[in-house]
């Protein structure tokens, strides 16, 4: 019988680790800070600037947000996140995706200073990420690793499947797989055969986009099922890329949605951001 990842737990116990840090920071005069850049006003990306301005509060961290006109210009944009990058009450810039088309989101994303970037996105990061060299990290495709890790679900030498190649999901964490030493095959919407290479999976990781999109002939039996998928079905429902009720039973482990990957990428930003904090204070330390 499959055993489910519970998200919304773990995430619980890493804001609640990132809480005692920020005190212990405050404990010594430093406070954390995040600012929060929305541009437009596209209501999902409103929803998540909320989420993780409360996250934020939840553990002590103070959010700065900037909420700008949908005509901003990119010139304008970078220059606030150079004033940020100078900011010292601010450890971590994140400006919220997708950008209104007339701004390039890559020279946006580069302008962050490396070491507030929480997000994990810029050149540096990416770069870090596939040297296997320490630097901040994607939230999400940290959180994936983090709940493999939680049920002691070894990695190294494993077939892991990656459905999705986006910068910001599948192909950071095919690169946390390949680092973690497992055999590792990306998938994309080009892909042939899918149900093949899918089946072979001892941990399959589904990052498309398309509500219930991998089904239970796709997944080989006991394998690991991580869905980061966040779609709506067709009563408008929450679900993610897994056919979750016809999968679960062929798994060992399957992560749900929503209370799976979603609430862990918050707790990652929220560490990030707790990281930078902690390392510039060592930085002024030293
Ligand atoms: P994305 O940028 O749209 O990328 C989707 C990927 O899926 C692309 O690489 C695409 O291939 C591939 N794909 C599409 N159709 C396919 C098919 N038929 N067969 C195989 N591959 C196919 O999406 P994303 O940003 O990575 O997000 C993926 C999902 O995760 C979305 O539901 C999103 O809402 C969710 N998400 C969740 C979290 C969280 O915190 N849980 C965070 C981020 C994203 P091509 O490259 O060839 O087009």
């Amino acid at each position: 019988m499959a055993e489910l990842i519970d998200g919304k737990a773990l995430a619980a116990e890493i804001r609640s680790a990132a809480a005692e840090r920020v005190r212990a920071l405050k404990d010594k005069g430093r406070s954390v800070g995040l600012a929060v850049i929305i541009v437009g006003n596209n209501p999902a990306s409103r929803t998540y600037v909320n989420n993780k301005k409360k996250a934020c509060a939840d553990v002590g961290i103070e959010s700065f947000e900037y909420a700008l006109d949908i005509n901003t210009t990119q010139a304008e944009l970078i220059g606030l996140i150079e004033k940020l990058n100078k900011d010292d009450r601010v450890d971590g810039i994140l400006c919220q995706l997708p950008l209104p088309s007339h701004i390039n989101a890559d020279a946006v994303i580069d302008s962050i200073a490396p070491e507030k970037d929480v997000d994990g996105f810029h050149a540096v990061s990416v770069g870090n990420l596939v040297l296997n060299k320490k630097g901040m990290r994607p939230c999400t495709p940290s959180g994936v690793m983090r709940m493999l890790k939680s049920k002691g679900i070894e990695v190294e030498g494993k077939r892991c499947v990656v459905v999705g190649r986006s910068n910001i999901v599948g192909k950071p964490a095919a690169l946390m797989l390949i680092n973690a030493g497992a055999t590792v095959t990306v998938c994309n919407s080009k892909t042939r055969n899918l149900p093949e290479i899918t089946s072979q999976a001892d941990i399959l990781i589904a990052a498309v986009g398309r509500p219930k999109f991998i089904t239970a002939d796709m997944v080989k039996e006991g394998a690991v099922v991580i869905d980061v998928g966040i779609n709506r079905d067709e009563n408008g429902k929450l679900c993610g890329d897994v056919d979750f009720s016809a999968v679960r039973d062929k798994t060992s482990y399957i992560t749900p949605v929503p209370g799976g990957v979603g609430p862990m990428t918050i707790a990652e930003l929220i560490e990030n951001t707790v990281l930078s904090a902690e390392q510039k204070a060592e930085k002024i330390n030293n």
